[in-house]
């Protein structure tokens, strides 16, 4: 197994008086015009908390970078992490102080005039267009002016580490560097994962990035005793068993992997449980119209009408398919949870989450938009084993794809 420098060793090495880097993953919600941006769900934040309050409190100078949004590589007062900066500091209850550019004069000032135990926060890194950059001479040389403000970095920005970026990647290559708490955290979870999970393990998938989570099915069908797939997904496989799907979310062109999918699964005596029925409506749902849902035979979409959730049914047999489960990966929403009339299958499957915790298996959320339903549908986070802060990192590693910024810093 490879082995990295944790946080734990680092402190141990003893950091006072040093200036650490951190890259953080800081990347919130926010709404409001520029110079008034309020955080919406400042989750990211709280898990960056630990691994910043451990250094301060060791004595290091705490440099936090990150990166809010997508800006184009240049600056832009509507993505300042300043409102993120002030947040930091009430959630440390520390005073954070705050650079006005990423590694220019201000940068250079707030780093040298901090003081053992203080916490800066760098303007985001994603004003640099090295940040992001496909050269890697132009992104390495905007990783020397990051890591020339540092004589330590710890990578704890979990949601950013499956990208080969300057403050991700190439800084780790320059400085001697550790892993975060966090991205500790989350590569120990996926690790029970993928390696020898307790039996039986289901896997859960939904949402709307079908293309996107077809490879993670590619994988998981040599892996999971059972694969549950609601949400988006649905109908390409439904389409794919000769089904017509009316409206619905639909890649035509991922029809032939899906029957691919199908008939490996079949071989290999993995079970892939699809929705029996699904309640439609005739219009995607909007805030001008109330929704009139339907619930109708999996095999019996009417052409005027599109899936917006797994029927009752279904989500009975989802749930039940959970009993007894030792290991549980969801990605992914069974429906548009965010309308209520829609929200059902994704709330019985949360449910059906928190009895394996009970029972004492491992239950882990991943993705941003299933995190957020199981908070808007009121469930405790700790009703589960874990909430991934990073959707996309996660479901590469679920991949058996190589995350750079996770490889960069094993030790050789
Ligand atoms: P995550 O962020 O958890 O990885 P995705 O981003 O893939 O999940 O998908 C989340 C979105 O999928 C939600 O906004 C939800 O409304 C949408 N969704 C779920 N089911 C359907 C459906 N049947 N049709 C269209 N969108 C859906
Ligand atoms: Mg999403």
């Amino acid at each position: 197994m490879a082995s990295y420098t944790t946080l734990a060793d680092l402190v141990e090495q003893g950091v006072a008086g040093k200036r650490v880097l951190v890259r953080s993953d800081l990347n919130v919600p926010l709404d409001g015009p520029a110079d008034q941006k309020v955080i919406t769900d400042d989750g990211r934040i709280r898990a960056s908390v630990p691994t910043i309050r451990t250094l301060a409190e060791a004595g290091a100078r705490v440099v936090v970078t990150a990166h809010l949004g997508r800006p184009k590589g240049a600056p832009d007062p509507a993505y300042s992490l300043r409102p993120v900066a002030a947040r930091l500091g009430e959630l440390l209850g520390r005073d954070v102080r705050f650079a006005r550019d990423t590694v220019g004069e201000s940068a250079h000032e707030v780093v040298h005039g901090l003081e053992d135990g203080q916490v800066a926060v760098l303007e985001n890194v994603r004003f640099e267009a090295g940040e992001t950059s496909k050269d890697d001479a132009e992104r390495g040389a905007f990783a020397d002016r990051l890591a020339s403000l540092a004589e330590l970095f710890v990578s704890d920005g979990f949601g950013v580490v499956h990208r080969k970026q300057a403050s991700v990647y190439d800084v780790a290559q320059r400085l001697p560097h550790a892993v975060g708490g966090l991205v500790q955290a989350e590569i120990e979870v996926l690790r029970r994962l993928t390696v020898e999970p307790d039996r039986p393990y289901v896997v859960v998938l939904g949402g709307s990035k079908v293309s996107d989570k077809l490879g993670v099915i590619d994988n998981l069908l040599g892996k999971a005793d059972k694969l549950l797939v609601g949400g988006g997904m649905v109908f390409t496989f439904l389409k794919a068993q000769g089904h017509e799907v009316g409206k619905s979310l639909l890649e035509e062109d991922q029809v032939e992997v899906c029957r691919e999918y199908l008939q490996r699964a079949a071989e290999s005596g993995v079970q892939l449980i699809l929705p029996t029925d699904v309640v439609v409506d005739t219009a995607f749902p909007s805030g001008d119209v109330t929704p009139s849902p339907q619930v109708v035979a999996a095999s019996e979409i009417p052409a005027d009408s599109l899936g917006l959730d797994i029927g009752p049914e279904s989500a009975r047999a989802f749930a039940g398919a959970l009993v007894g489960a030792r290991t549980v990966f969801w990605n992914g929403p069974m429906g548009v949870f965010e309308v209520d009339a829609f929200a059902d299958g994704t709330r019985a499957v949360a449910q059906a989450l928190t009895e394996v915790t009970a029972d004492g298996g491992l239950s882990v959320v991943g993705g941003g938009d299933s995190a957020a339903a199981v908070r808007t549908l009121g469930f405790a986070e700790d009703a589960f084993g874990h909430i991934s802060t990073g959707g996309g990192a996660s479901l590469e590693y679920l991949e058996g794809k190589e995350l750079p910024g996770v490889r960069v810093l094993e030790d050789d």
